[in-house]
């Protein structure tokens, strides 16, 4: 399917509905003495919390205030991911007790947006079991949210647009983002891979690039506002491009943000192993502003589990990549994903994933049991292994990575390491963290102005998961 915009006019349409709200929302504060607030949650990815921040730009320009207490909030936003179970658990257990609280707050507006309710299943399952829901809206309907958000005050029952608009990109939606030194910049949305296990591509639809120009002028326009870092996102940004006729690869992307003056890093993730080019890890190597870090998901180990998987790679040609990868730049920090119980492994593919883990050393895994997700291929393979066996399983391999993590970070004592300020504690104000270009998060004292700047620390002290240090003389 090709890929359209979302046109002005499209927009126009919705925008006017946030005006009416705007203009509710002032009768509102008039009436009651306080503004109409929002209380919005995240779950899942980063695609989500992008998604989010385009919600909250959305209800900040109709004039909602926010709150982190959902008890306090006129309007509580659930935006929802379906990756693995124990989200959509913790979802259904939120909407739970809402429910007592709406009881107590009859005025209270309840919705449940993105990719869990995308899935029809579950959206029948909301309005069955959770009928205080007011309004659901899935991962394509998300432009829409203005006109929906409207009929949901106005019109009694349940408004639901779970509608697939699969291939449309809409531009013109404002964002409301939390830092101000570094962003997300989504370069593409949706997955045509189909990996057996996962549900992303049946509930955000197929690859869609967005056009160069529009990238290159969000970015700009955030370079203005203070932010130095920009993070590209997309599910697999190797694909970027393909769908725009325009003879653009992702590493083209990468040379261009590269150029864009006041930008200081670059990261970006993620990145499907079977389309990471050659000329991507050069662009990585001779761009200065890109971080020397590469998140690369292998998921197994096991060439008889990557098929099963449907990731059109085998643990060779990863390795491959991998090596070539250190050669060209060495140093870089590099991450993964790992599923451990994938149906139909046994305990010798287990220790295949195990053996790569051992022979790459990442910097640090992000490790899951898989989790059965209803409508995907895999869910209808048997298992081998027992659930304790899984566990076991599970354990070993973090353990083996603990160690490995606590090695690499130990690399680090002694270094110094120019950390972007991005974060303050909440018990001590003088207690800052940053992170390294790697992406290696580094505590130090220091002071609240120094959010946002770029900072020498020198790395005293090694720790599993982060570094410890002082600020450099
Ligand atoms: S590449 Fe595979 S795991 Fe990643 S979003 Fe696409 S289908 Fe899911």
């Amino acid at each position: 399917m090709a890929t359209t915009k979302i046109t002005k006019e499209q927009w126009a349409e919705s925008d006017g509905y946030l005006a009416r709200l705007r203009e509710e929302n002032a009768n509102f504060a008039s009436a009651y003495g306080r503004p109409r607030y929002a209380h919005t949650e995240t779950y899942g990815c980063q695609q989500n919390v992008n998604d989010t921040e385009r919600i909250r730009g959305m209800l900040k320009r109709a004039g909602f205030e926010f709150t982190d207490d959902a008890e306090k909030a006129d309007l509580v936003i659930y935006n929802t991911c379906a990756v693995r179970e124990n989200a959509e658990q913790r979802v259904f257990g939120r909407l739970g007790i809402l429910k007592h609280i709406k009881e107590q707050r009859p005025g209270m507006l309840v919705a449940v947006c993105g990719c869990m309710v995308q899935q029809e299943h579950i959206t029948e399952k909301i309005k069955k079991v959770h009928d205080h829901v007011d309004l659901i809206f899935g991962t394509h309907a998300l432009w829409r949210m203005p006109e929906l958000l409207y009929r949901a005050i106005h019109e009694n029952g349940v408004v639901v647009d779970i509608t697939d608009s699969d291939g449309a990109i809409a531009e013109d939606v404002p964002i409301l983002r939390d830092k101000d030194e570094k962003a997300w910049v989504s370069v593409m949305y949706g997955c045509n891979n189909f990996c057996t296990y996962c549900i992303v591509p049946y509930v955000r639809g197929r690859e869609r690039s967005r056009e160069p120009e529009d990238i290159m002028a969000e970015i700009r326009c955030l370079v203005k506002s203070g932010t130095t870092e920009i993070s590209l996102l997309g599910q697999n940004v190797n694909s970027y491009g393909k769908d725009l006729g325009l003879d653009i690869d992702f590493a083209d992307l990468l040379r261009m943000v590269n150029d864009i003056e006041g930008v200081r890093r670059i990261r970006f993730m993620t990145s499907h192993p079977k389309d990471l080019s050659d000329k991507l890890i050069y662009t990585i190597r001779d761009c200065d502003k890109v971080c020397k870090q590469l998140h690369l998901p292998l998921q197994s180990g096991s060439n008889k589990i990557l098929k099963q998987m449907n990731r059109h790679y085998t643990r060779e040609q990863y390795l491959e990549k991998i090596e070539k990868i250190k050669r060209e730049i060495p140093g870089i920090t590099l991450t993964t994903d790992i599923i451990v119980g994938f149906p139909t492994e046994t305990t010798e593919d287990f220790y295949e994933t195990l053996d790569i883990l051992k022979a790459v050393r990442y910097d640090s895994i992000f490790s899951f049991i898989y989790s059965r997700r209803v409508g995907t291929p895999a869910a209808k393979l048997d298992f081998v292994l027992k659930d304790e066996e899984i566990h076991r399983n599970f354990d070993e391999m973090l353990e083996v990575q603990n160690q490995i993590c606590k090695e690499k970070n130990l690399e680090y004592e002694g270094r110094v390491e120019t950390v972007l300020v991005d974060g303050v504690s909440k018990t001590d104000k003088n207690l800052m963290t940053g992170r390294t270009d790697g992406g290696k998060i580094v505590n130090f004292r220091g002071t609240p102005d120094m959010q946002g700047k770029y900072i020498d620390i020198l790395i005293t002290h090694a720790k599993q998961w982060s570094l410890e240090g002082e600020i450099a003389k």
